[in-house]
């Protein structure tokens, strides 16, 4: 057991709201933690750069600037800057009996006396877990002895459309909600202090709280602890919280004879499960494709979601392509041509990428995408903003026909292990050659992070090449790896 640190962060305390082992495990057996993986990185970097984007509506305060884990150098600045009377804080840090936050942005107001917290989230509406974590913050800031006026959540704007950034952030007063929560603060605290002084684990149990609103990083560890095994009642689709009533019965493996009431695609895993043999209904997938029309054109967009809007007509998080690959297969034997697009620059990527796509899928044959619906609405949306290409892009979206609900309703393998993107389905059906093992950029998340390196003019040309490179093989393989899989289709329907 380690000694608890002197103070404990908001961030800190709220892994223990979640969860009170989380927070044991964290203080102390932080080595069973999984390590940040890089798309969750992201996200704290977006939400970084989503918080210092908001400052510039509160111009013309000071930035506590000491790192993140200086805290004692935090409260002290925050201090001297408070005694000097500076209106507008960015960060400022404040502790209450072990308790300790910074604020985002907080605002003197010479009326009242009194400051006004301003918390800055970078979603695009207000969460149940955003009272509970700006309740501690405030009552941490409250009980500290800053005198506070109103306290408020601020989030991004669903309707703001860039280049009007005006309108980006939205601000929601919360001070009633948040002080109805106050009396239920401190014996919630107290609770979290007293059970991570023992030294006993506390006893948690598994559940939805492991995956929502984030995947746990413990929970490897509790899994196993749990006995659940790789391929369990969990993982079977689309089984929403029944899972858990399962689980907490005791069933766990999908061949427990209790496990009724199965959708018929669940029950065809739990076969599947059970005999070990391929669901394969040939016939049913040659009436699936039988009208899908050559050339075939295999088409798939990588796209960029930037919390802070950047291109005309775009809003927060909205997808913006700036990638694509098609390989065109004109009939069952024919050699299969590949064109590919990617945009290398800073500026908006749709202009450009929009006649290099009309070009690549040019003729009538059917456009074969895996979740379509994912391209047709990026289609759509591109439809939306630029007019004068409108008919012919609404036209694409006709001829987008979709293999992911031909395999769900089709086909299963036990290696699919309960799951339809195409990373579990290819190295089931097409063999381990194909699986996406070993790529420099081997997902959306890596394909969003390489672009944003590549427009990045700090980056060098080495870097930049080596980055395009491994994207271009990378949305390649994507529409490589359909051909072969519709390929597979038309070898099974026979
Ligand atoms: S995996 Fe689940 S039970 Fe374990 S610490 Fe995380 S939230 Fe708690």
């Amino acid at each position: 057991m380690r000694a608890l640190p002197k103070l404990l962060s908001k961030t800190r305390i709220m892994r223990g709201y979640k969860c009170v082992k989380n927070i044991y495990l964290n203080i102390h057996h932080p080595n069973l933690e999984a390590e940040i993986t890089p798309d969750q990185q992201a996200l704290f970097d977006q939400g970084n750069a989503v918080g210092e984007e908001a400052r510039k509506f509160f111009s013309g305060g000071v930035l506590v600037d000491n790192k993140p884990w200086d805290f004692f150098g935090s409260l002290k600045k925050t201090r001297e800057l408070l005694a000097s009377k500076t209106p507008i804080i960015y960060e400022a840090a404040f502790e209450h009996q072990g308790c300790y936050a910074r604020a985002d942005i907080i605002k003197y107001s010479l009326d009242t006396q009194r400051w006004k917290i301003y918390e800055v989230k970078s979603s695009t509406k207000v969460k149940e877990e955003h009272l509970d974590d700006v309740g501690l913050q405030a009552w941490i800031i409250a009980k500290s002895g800053l005198p506070i006026e109103e306290i408020n959540l601020v989030h991004l704007n669903p309707a703001c459309r860039f280049p009007n950034l005006e309108n980006l952030f939205e601000i929601n007063d919360v001070t009633a909600q948040i002080r109805e929560r106050y009396p239920s603060i401190l014996p919630k605290v107290s609770q979290l202090f007293s059970t991570i002084k023992t030294d006993q684990v506390p006893v948690v149990n598994i559940g939805a709280h492991c995956l929502n609103p984030h995947e746990c990083g413990f929970k490897e560890h509790c899994w196993k602890e749990k006995g659940v095994p790789a391929f369990s009642v969990l993982n079977l689709p689309k089984l929403n919280d029944k899972k858990w009533e399962y689980f907490n019965q005791g069933i766990i493996s999908v061949d427990d004879a209790r496990l009724t009431d199965l959708t018929p695609l669940q029950q065809r895993v739990v076969d599947v499960f059970k005999s070990g043999e391929r669901f394969l209904d040939s016939k049913s997938i040659k009436a699936a494709i039988a009208h899908w029309k050559f050339p075939l054109v295999f088409l798939d967009f990588e796209t960029m979601s930037p919390a802070i809007p950047r291109y005309i007509g775009t809003g927060p998080y909205m997808h913006v392509a700036f990638q694509f690959s098609v390989h065109v297969m004109t009939s069952k034997e024919s050699e299969v041509t590949h064109h590919e697009f990617f945009h290398e620059f800073p500026t908006d990527p749709r202009p450009t990428l929009i006649p290099a796509l009309l070009k690549a899928c040019e003729g009538e044959g059917s456009i074969v995408s895996y979740y379509g619906r994912f391209e047709t609405d990026r289609i759509l949306e591109m439809a939306k903003s630029f007019s004068e290409y409108a008919e012919q892009l609404e036209a694409l979206t006709q001829r987008i026909v979709d293999p992911l609900p031909v395999i769900r309703d089709f086909i299963y393998d036990k290696e699919f292990k309960g799951s339809f993107s195409l990373k579990a389905v290819v190295p089931a059906l097409l063999g381990e050659d194909e699986s996406y093992e070993g790529m420099k950029v081997a997902n959306g998340g890596d394909a969003q992070r390489a672009y944003e390196e590549i427009i990045n003019s700090k980056t060098t040309s080495e870097r930049k090449n080596e980055l395009l490179k491994a994207s271009l093989e990378y949305c390649k393989k994507d529409t490589w790896v359909m051909v072969e899989l519709v390929k597979w289709l038309f070898e099974n329907s026979k």
